[in-house]
């Protein structure tokens, strides 16, 4: 059944082309928006199926709004994907060859730690010895600056962790150059760099944050849902831990307009 776009249908891609990606919360007001300005049938609980119809004109042109997960608080997301360049080179024409390596191998960096970050002390190492051109400690952080402004990284305190955009639109790359490095969340099953991991070192699964919180917040005694042993780690607080998908919203809407503001529980 692929049904035409309509008016509110291309509204909603102009809002996802400009923004390149919005949280789920926003994209539910935002579809009830478009479906009422433009007369179209507003169902409450169809988001991914309005989508859909968005997606099968995209097709053609290499483009798909792709669902993903915040690592940080556990929020959804929508972005606006080009399926044809799922590399750096994604981000060519807004960056010069030296912050493109750069932004490489801050990659490397993240992926690599244990943690899923990396500090700015690190990625100022790197700018150092860049083979394309050296970047200059200000350079650097004018850089880092605008990877954070464009959505790519994400930054608190210093440190350094790649955004739900980037992992969203990255991570066909990621799995091909990184392979073995990178571990999917037990969970939720996406890309899992900021996270927990089993200690059992025959197990070893990783859990993000929010998965964590939401896994064992009805269990007293936490053990690995893999192996069983005993879970070491301190077990994150999610203050306002959505549900687990957009499309079980009620339909009464009674969230779907109100702003964000309370709703983002920055560190864990
Ligand atoms: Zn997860
Ligand atoms: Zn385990």
């Amino acid at each position: 059944m692929s049904r035409q776009m309509g008016d509110s249908h291309r509204r909603f891609l102009q809002t996802m082309m400009s923004n390149g990606i919005i949280s789920a919360s926003k994209a539910v007001a935002l579809h009830r928006h478009c479906c009422e300005t433009h007369g179209a049938h507003y169902v409450a609980d169809r988001l991914d199926e309005f989508i859909n119809v968005i997606n099968a004109q995209l097709q053609p042109l290499f483009m798909h709004i792709r669902k993903g997960m915040s690592e940080e608080d556990g929020l959804e997301y929508y972005a606006l994907v080009n399926v044809t360049e799922t590399d750096i080179t994604r981000m060519a024409s807004d960056y010069a060859d030296n912050e493109l390596e750069l932004f490489r191998k801050t990659m490397d960096l993240i992926v690599d730690s244990e943690r899923g970050f990396a500090s700015s002390t690190d990625i100022l190492n790197c700018a150092d010895s860049l083979q394309t051109k050296k970047l200059k400690k200000k350079e650097t952080e004018l850089v880092l600056n605008k990877f954070v402004q464009d959505k790519w990284l994400n930054e608190k305190d210093g440190d350094y962790t790649l955004s739900v955009r980037c992992i969203v639109e990255m991570e066909q790359y990621m799995r091909t150059i990184y392979q073995d490095l990178i571990k999917v969340c037990h969970v939720c099953h996406n890309i899992a760099l900021q996270c927990q991991t089993c200690e059992n070192l025959t197990c070893g699964i990783k859990m993000h944050f929010p998965c964590v919180a939401r896994y064992f917040r009805a269990r007293s005694d936490p053990r690995c849902p893999e192996c069983n042993e005993f879970w070491p780690h301190e077990i994150p607080e999610m203050q306002h831990s959505q549900s687990r998908s957009t499309q079980n919203l009620p339909s009464s809407s009674k969230e779907n307009t109100a702003p964000t503001s309370s709703r983002r529980s920055r560190r864990l």
